[in-house]
């Protein structure tokens, strides 16, 4: 019998996780049934995890070292750098004016009032975050002894020492040839392994989505039904009208395309709500079926996964507006300005794994005045929320570099 193709597998294995977790969360947490099944699914996507996990530093260490060899060749990395940053800025920035748009014409949170939470707020102690603080913290974490990098998985540390491992790489020249050819079938080796482990998306993603689905805070939701439906519909005009308006101007390439070529990894980043460890998936999709050379993918998408993060940004700017309202403070055109700001650097800095975005959250709010505790609120619903924001932050990294290869060869 011949099986549907790995992207079916992976939609019909990302459906019936809703489906089964929906039937979980419907048999209550004491039944023997679904807490055997929320087991079994919690090792499933644990494991599937573990294996992108296990791929991915060696993958980006390869890829990103490779690809900028190969763009110095080409006298092409100035033009990539600088596209690559400034679409990054820009698409943030549009993503946080949309999130902050609807937040203020809808205003969501007016309504309630804080003792509502008292519940939640109780055991909440909001750890400070001091804009100054976070930013030296950020460059810190940047120059990194890579041995030390590689070893704990610090996707921005390994990224950073490979952009100058591929500098001083081409520098060298005829010298150092036989390093570069060996990390070149390092790439290859890595890439094939991750073909491997996609083998397993169909279940990995069906067993995460159960344990999601299944463990909903379903009263929480209820109370803040508005700022949630607020927040997914401006992800989804991000990522349904914004981003493929982006990428059909600079490009000429039409949605369905772009979904057909980048599904795998927009599911697995929904499933997995972690950039960092969809990163391989975001990689494959990329160089294989959306065509983006391996030169700009290597380079683009791995610093994409560390520091692009529109949906992230628009959460937080949205969140942000939120509690505000939550506690009834009217913020001026300055303070708006201010969380902009903040949101933007919050999303660069958060790092690319579940929930990282409500750590950085605590320094937005903080820096208008506005209660950290407030985090506590926004935590019972955050999983939920981060499925879309992970699968934005993945689709623009994805649009990204096509936007940059097309940008790049056309100023040749
Ligand atoms: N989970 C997100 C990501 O990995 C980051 C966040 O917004 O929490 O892209």
């Amino acid at each position: 019998m011949k099986l549907p193709s790995l992207n079916t597998q992976i939609l019909i294995g990302a459906i019936a996780g809703v489906a089964v977790g929906l039937y979980f969360q419907t048999l209550g947490a004491e039944n023997p049934v679904a807490q055997g099944g929320l087991y079994a699914s919690g090792l499933v996507g644990m494991l599937f995890i573990d294996l992108l996990k296990m791929i991915l530093i060696p993958l980006v260490f390869c890829s990103i070292t490779v690809g900028i060899a190969n763009l110095r060749q080409h006298q092409q990395m100035h033009h990539v750098w600088v596209t690559t940053l400034l679409f990054f800025v820009c698409s943030m920035g549009i993503a946080i004016v949309l999130g902050m748009a609807a937040s203020l014409y809808f205003k969501p949170g007016s309504g309630l009032s804080l003792p509502m939470f008292e519940h939640a707020l109780q055991n909440f102690e909001a750890k400070q975050l001091p804009l100054p603080e976070f930013f030296a913290q950020f460059l810190h974490g940047l120059f990194v002894n890579p041995f030390k990098a590689l070893s704990e998985g610090n996707v921005l540390a390994v990224v950073l020492f490979a952009l100058i491992l591929g500098v001083t790489l081409v520098m060298g020249g005829e010298r150092y040839k036989s390093i570069l050819s060996l990390l070149q079938e390092g790439l290859e080796i890595t890439m094939r392994i991750v073909g491997w482990v996609m083998r397993l998306a169909p279940l990995g993603i069906m067993a995460l989505l159960i344990k999601l689905v299944a463990v909903q805070d379903v009263a929480m939701l209820g109370t803040l039904a508005k700022f949630v439906v607020l927040v997914i519909g401006t992800l989804l005009l991000h990522g349904i009208v914004i981003l493929p308006l982006t990428l059909y101007l600079f490009t000429g390439k039409s949605p369905l395309w772009f979904w057909r070529g980048a599904r795998e990894a927009l599911v697995t980043a929904f499933a997995t709500s972690s950039s960092s460890a969809t990163l391989p998936v975001t990689l494959r999709c990329a160089a294989q079926h959306l065509q983006v050379k391996p030169e700009i993918a290597g380079f683009v998408i791995p610093l994409g996964a560390t520091i692009n993060m529109d949906g992230t940004a628009l959460y937080e700017a949205a969140a942000a507006l939120f509690v505000a309202n939550l506690v009834g403070v009217d913020l001026n055109l300055t303070q708006q300005l201010i969380v902009f700001f903040t949101s933007m650097i919050a999303a660069m800095g958060a790092p690319g794994i579940p929930s990282a975005g409500m750590v950085t959250m605590v320094m937005v709010l903080q820096s208008v005045g506005l209660p950290a505790e407030a985090i506590a609120i926004l935590l019972p619903i955050d999983r939920l929320l981060d499925t879309l924001r992970t699968t934005v932050n993945v689709q623009g990294d994805m649009v990204g570099s096509l936007v940059v290869q097309k940008l790049v060869n056309s100023e040749k």
